[in-house]
């Protein structure tokens, strides 16, 4: 989500004759777009900004003007105190008021502090220019934000502020443009992407799975994914849609962050392990090859060694293609950071290592067996090395590859002959756009 909006906030710069550069020291406009999930993300926003302070100062040495602003989450969330701990920041914002950042920027030439935390009553995607397509083939579409769940643990509700999904005609008019442009996959996003419930085109509320179904109408479009979903909002409509849209890919990242029904009620997350090992079985009946990936969380306040063995368990059980795991992070202002039974430091660590030791043996064995297998590849961006390029799998695994032919942006069939613990290597079969099988 953040790497949709910091292409979006570049998108409005634009206009303004701002272009994007990897080098700090050229920027005359340095913006952290940050994130609050967790503690030390919201850490590593003070280390940074110390650092382009010193851009700041060289840059005022040689009478050149550089402006820091630090906008997403952590602005929204911390925004004043931000202004207060480090003085030579020029604007702080959250993720709602980027669209307003050439205001923000007019007033801030003007030496004035910028502070814009309000929660816009038009809503941001109706004021935001059409996205530039990317390089790549591949592409986000934002089509839900926010979220109205307030699991205990979660900053996501104040932050990012209450649930809302775009217009249905939006999503596929921005989506007809980008195939247009040359882009074949398509991501959906939001915090709670299968909560959508849009305006459709017909003036009835659309699910995702009926929104998914029209994407698939788009000519040039022969990938969708979608992320993050809550296994609450997985409906009938749309697990069928996983074995009836084939240009839906095998993969689904569906968090369930505990395995104990007892963490799970003390989470808020409203579901039971049960319940989303149902949704797994279902999922599996309707598109049998369905990878998976999941979040999970250990030591949540109040987590025992059962609750965790229970984790262990589901894990064991679930098999998954990848997946995040954290320790949990008190984050202030939820209900679960006021709990009196937190888990010491050093018993989240031991369990996120056991956890993670499972995690990587799964990934490792769901690569290896990749190996001889024919997929479609994606390649998305070059690799580090001459003639390499980086491409994603169905199942979203990282495939390399070598040639003498620029592969971006092309979906092609490879072999593949190696598995490593985070990506494949194959080469070639069939190159070009071919239709998705
Ligand atoms: N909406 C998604 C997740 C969004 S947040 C869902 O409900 O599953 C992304 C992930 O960050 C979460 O899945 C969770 O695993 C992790 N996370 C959120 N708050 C956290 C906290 N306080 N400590 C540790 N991890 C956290
Ligand atoms: Fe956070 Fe996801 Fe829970 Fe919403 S559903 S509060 S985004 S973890």
């Amino acid at each position: 989500m953040n790497v949709y909006d910091s292409d979006r906030m570049a998108d409005v710069l634009a206009p303004l004759g701002y272009e994007s550069t990897q080098q700090a020291e050229e920027a005359d406009l340095i913006i952290l777009n940050t994130c609050h999930i967790r503690e030390k993300a919201e850490d590593k926003v003070f280390s940074d900004l110390g650092r382009y302070r010193r851009h700041k100062n060289n840059a005022s040495r040689n009478g050149k003007q550089t402006m820091i602003a630090v906008g997403g989450c952590v602005g929204q969330a911390i925004g004043e105190e931000i202004l207060t701990r480090a003085p030579y920041v020029d604007m702080v914002f959250g993720p709602q008021s980027y669209q307003q950042l050439p205001e923000m920027l007019r007033k801030a030439e003007l030496k004035q502090k910028v502070v814009e935390l309000d929660f816009p009553e038009i809503a941001k995607f109706d004021q935001l220019p059409q996205p530039s397509a990317p390089k790549g083939g591949a592409a986000f579409v934002s089509v839900q934000e926010g979220c109205d769940k307030f699991c205990t643990f979660c900053v996501v509700p104040y932050t990012r502020g209450s649930e809302f999904s775009r217009p249905a005609a939006d999503v596929l008019r921005e989506s007809r443009d980008l195939a247009r442009e040359g882009v074949c996959e398509i991501t959906l996003l939001g915090q709670n992407v299968n909560a959508y419930h849009g305006e459709g085109g017909d003036g009835k509320e659309w699910g995702l799975g009926r929104l998914i179904r029209e994407l698939a109408e788009i000519e040039g479009i022969k990938r969708i994914r979608y992320m993050t979903s809550h296994p609450r909002d997985m409906d009938d409509d749309l697990i069928t849609a996983h074995g009836q849209v084939p240009q839906l890919m095998p993969f689904l990242h569906l968090p369930i962050q505990s395995g104990s029904d007892s963490i799970l009620k003390k989470m808020n997350r409203k579901h039971k392990a049960a319940d989303y090992l149902l949704i797994v079985d279902r999922l599996r009946s309707a598109r049998p090859d369905i990878a998976l990936s999941s979040d999970f969380i250990v030591g949540f306040p109040g987590e025992t060694e059962d609750d965790f063995k229970e984790t262990m368990r589901l894990v064991e059980t679930v098999g998954y293609a990848q997946a995040f795991s954290f320790k949990y992070s008190p984050r202030p202002g939820t209900p679960a950071a006021e709990n009196h039974s937190q888990v010491s430091e050093e018993v989240k660590a031991e369990r996120l290592a056991e956890l993670q030791d499972l995690l990587r043996k799964q990934q490792v064995a769901f690569n290896r067996v990749s190996v001889g297998q024919r997929m479609e590849v994606l390649f998305e961006k070059p690799g580090k090395l001459a003639g390499q390029y980086l491409g994603k799998s169905p199942y979203l695994q990282s495939v390399h590859v070598r040639s003498a032919e620029n592969m971006m942006g092309k979906l092609c069939l490879v072999e593949i002959t190696d598995a490593f613990d985070n990506s494949l290597a194959g080469k070639i079969i069939q190159q070009g756009n071919r239709e998705a099988a």
